[in-house]
């Protein structure tokens, strides 16, 4: 947007957000078992700017209020101040890039009794209870209680629930059950638990059937057709059957829009997402374009709706600030086309999986491809170069078990 309206000088950008860095959510997984250092997926946003004209106002949107054209936002609500600094912003065009967040709403009291992973601090988190659980077996002589201490369940078997599963697998494998001395690793338990028949659902069957096969080669326990239908402090119930005992539960399962989007006055749908017309804006608000994991959009041509993924957020932007040029120069706007990309999921630290014109493949090197893809897409060479380290220390020495306390 700011490269587009350089010939405006007096255009003014302003980009809002609760984090003052930019996020590479798809690495998370790997900050939440050790693969990657935390802040080597941040980048931020005060480094993007360099030169850029645009402001940057860290706070969180707390309301839109579309008619008025107004963003409500506050400063720094999590300092916890007597006062927080609150604002207003006026608007002529606005872009919604706000993302969505883990659904909880399945079972009550769930997200009091689980973890999810969609920010950073619950990256960090959950690598923390990982390795706590591991100190607390080691020590553990009640075998009940260190059994419950070494179960390890991921609800959830879309992308980020596999590729989550996998991680901590190769994180306990090759290295956690090395420092414990202790723990007998025949104890330890890593479950991937799907609510329906298949993992990848919507996804090629193939695709989905030749990553099943690596996690269980893996030594992940698999359950399908297996939902959870209850969840408490230290356990959960599985499809109103068996009572599982467990200290981790990471929910994976199904993500809704942001709740200040998903509060607007506008059609929506069953995720709460904004639903936009072929330009991306909402209709009825022509200066007002949603993108990403907050916006729904289909496809006029193949009816396909755009899933939540990463590599269709970053190019979406780039038909939505061509239609705010297109609109300020009163030309015509241009259609967002969705091109289906190439299938990766990453299977832990050694192995991938891809579906590509119909062949399905996977292994070590589909595993390289999967990096230098995902590298392609992440911002910042600073970063990419802190990461493309981070891999290969971990492939060779392991990963690092240092248990950081969080807690103020
Ligand atoms: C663990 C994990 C793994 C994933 N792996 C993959 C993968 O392998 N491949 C893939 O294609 N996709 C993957 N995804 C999905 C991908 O990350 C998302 O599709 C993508 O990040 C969506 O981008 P976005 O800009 O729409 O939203 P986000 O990346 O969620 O960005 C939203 C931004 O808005 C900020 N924000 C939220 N609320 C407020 C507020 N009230 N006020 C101010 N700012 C706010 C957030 O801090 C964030 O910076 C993964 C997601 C997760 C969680």
């Amino acid at each position: 947007l700011e490269r587009a309206l350089r010939n405006y000088p007096s255009a003014t950008i302003t980009l809002v957000s609760d984090e003052n860095f930019f996020l590479y959510t798809p690495l998370l997984h790997e900050v939440a078992t050790g693969g990657v250092e935390t802040r080597h997926i941040a980048y931020p946003i005060r480094r993007l700017r360099g030169k850029r004209k645009f402001d940057f106002v860290q706070g969180e949107v707390l309301d839109i209020d579309l008619a008025k054209r107004e963003v409500i936002f506050e400063q720094a609500p999590w300092l916890h101040l007597e006062e927080t600094a609150s604002g207003v912003l006026h608007y002529d065009y606005l872009i919604l890039a706000l993302g969505g967040t883990t659904d909880t709403s399945q079972l009550p009291n769930l997200a009091e009794n689980i973890f999810t992973l969609k920010n950073l601090r619950d990256g960090m988190v959950i690598r923390n209870h990982l390795i706590r659980m591991f100190e607390l077996a080691d020590t553990e002589t009640d075998l009940k209680l260190q059994k419950q201490m070494l179960t390890f369940a991921v609800v959830g078997g879309g992308y980020t629930g596999i590729q989550l599963v996998a991680e901590i697998r190769s994180f306990i494998g090759r290295s956690l059950v090395k420092g414990y001395t202790n723990v007998d690793p025949a104890m330890v338990r890593v479950m991937l638990i799907e609510e329906k028949e298949t993992i990848l659902s919507g996804e090629e069957e193939e695709l989905a059937s030749v990553s099943l096969n690596i996690l269980m080669r893996q030594g992940i326990e698999v359950h399908l057709n297996t939902p959870v239908t209850r969840a408490w402090d230290h356990a959960i119930e599985l499809n109103h059957l068996g009572v599982e005992s467990m200290e981790t539960v990471i929910w994976t399962a199904g993500i809704v829009a942001n709740p200040v989007v998903a509060s607007l006055p506008v059609e929506k749908d069953e995720m709460g997402r904004v639903v936009v017309d072929q330009y991306q804006r909402i209709p009825g608000y022509s200066s007002v374009y949603a993108l990403g994991d907050n916006a729904r959009f289909t496809d006029s041509t193949t009816g396909t709706v755009v899933p939540p993924r990463a590599h269709y957020a970053v190019r979406q932007p780039k038909t939505a600030v061509s239609n705010i040029v297109r609109s300020i120069q009163d030309k015509p706007l241009k259609q967002y086309r969705y091109r289906p990309g190439v299938k990766l999921i990453s299977l832990g630290p050694r192995t991938a999986a891809i579906s590509i014109f119909g062949f399905h493949l996977s292994g070590f090197l589909i595993r390289i491809v999967w990096l230098i893809g995902y590298l392609g897409i992440m911002m910042g060479s600073y970063n990419r170069i802190r990461v493309v380290i981070d891999w290969f220390l971990a492939l060779f020495f392991g990963r690092d078990s240092t248990l950081l306390s969080i807690k103020r």
